[in-house]
């Protein structure tokens, strides 16, 4: 089908199937409808196509049956099918470019740019909160957090609730959530698990968190698990590379960082060192590249600096 199928037809049911947003791309969805009415939420996962963890949970969630829920649940597990079969980092094989900093996209532009534009006209107006579901990519270790646009207070509730142990304040453009709030959609972001790798206790994490959100928006009923914590509110700043070359750590995940700290070093293969990499930021580290191959302008971690508020 070339269309989304009908979210609200006031039956319970459940759909699943492929659609054909525009020539050359095929995606999958999974739609469940309650027999109540209630919220329609929406959740996407694999817009980078090797972020496991979040494919596989949104796969469950396609399985929950109409029984279980109010509203109706509108999941597309791999918005990025040519990166997940080709197991790519980053980006969508057919441009080259990362979907998640092509929105809100063009509707004459590349297979990225038109995706997006297709999920931002045709996709976001119709849900009543969205949930895109991420990790650390296969080059990426990550300790769990949730993004969310920095100036909506719904989606900084919905963060919270989500239960991740820190919630992040997301600026800039180009990005699902940031242009979901544009279109009035309250939005997160949650990242969980890195380096391609995912199990019951990641994906159990994650699947905790979305049925946490669906609870707060009323479209489940207990029991659900409270959330472990309240987050840590922070922002985050990410130094990238200034040199091709080896990339060398010197920050654990979770470290805490001071400004002027060491970050890590780029070396050439010879031992040569060619940067070292300074923290201007006080704060913990969220992420980090654990590849040992690295090229100038790639980020090499996020340091979650505390909100001054
Ligand atoms: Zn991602």
């Amino acid at each position: 089908m070339n269309t989304l199928p009908p979210l609200r037809t006031g039956k319970p049911r459940t759909e699943h199937g492929h659609i054909r947003p525009f020539e050359g791309v095929e995606i999958p969805f999974g739609l469940v409808e309650g027999a109540e009415p209630g919220p329609l939420l929406l959740v996407t996962a694999g817009v980078h196509g090797s972020e496991y963890c979040s494919i596989e949970s949104a796969a469950r969630l396609m399985r929950m049956s109409p029984e279980e829920i109010r509203g109706t649940l509108l999941v597309l597990p791999i918005l990025n099918v040519q990166g997940f079969r080709k197991r790519s980092i980053y980006v969508m094989p057919e441009d080259g470019k990362n979907l998640n900093r092509m929105f809100p996209g063009k509707p004459d532009g590349t297979t990225s740019e038109r995706l997006a534009h297709w999920l931002v006209t045709e996709v976001y107006p119709q849900a009543d909160a969205y949930l895109d579901l991420h990790g650390g990519d296969l080059d990426e270790s990550l300790a769990p957090f949730t993004l969310y646009p920095k100036d909506c207070e719904v989606s900084k509730n919905l963060a919270t609730v989500f239960g991740l142990p820190v919630a992040v304040a997301a600026g800039g453009e180009g990005y699902t959530i940031n242009a979901a709030y544009r279109v009035g959609v309250p939005s997160v972001l949650p990242e969980v698990s890195g380096n391609g790798l995912w199990g019951e206790d990641t994906v159990g994490e994650m699947m905790a968190g979305i049925r946490r959100v669906m609870h707060y928006l009323g479209m489940v009923d207990e029991p659900v698990l409270p959330p472990p914590q309240v987050p840590a509110y922070v922002t985050m700043w990410v130094p990238t590379a200034p040199a091709d070359g080896l990339w060398y750590p010197a920050k654990d995940l979770s470290e805490i960082v001071c400004v002027d700290d060491v970050l890590g070093e780029i070396r050439d293969v010879f031992g040569t060192v060619l940067a070292t990499v300074r923290s201007e930021k006080e704060g913990f580290v969220l992420y980090r590249l654990t590849s040992l191959s690295v090229n100038k302008g790639e980020a090499l971690l996020g340091v979650g600096t505390p909100l001054s508020e």
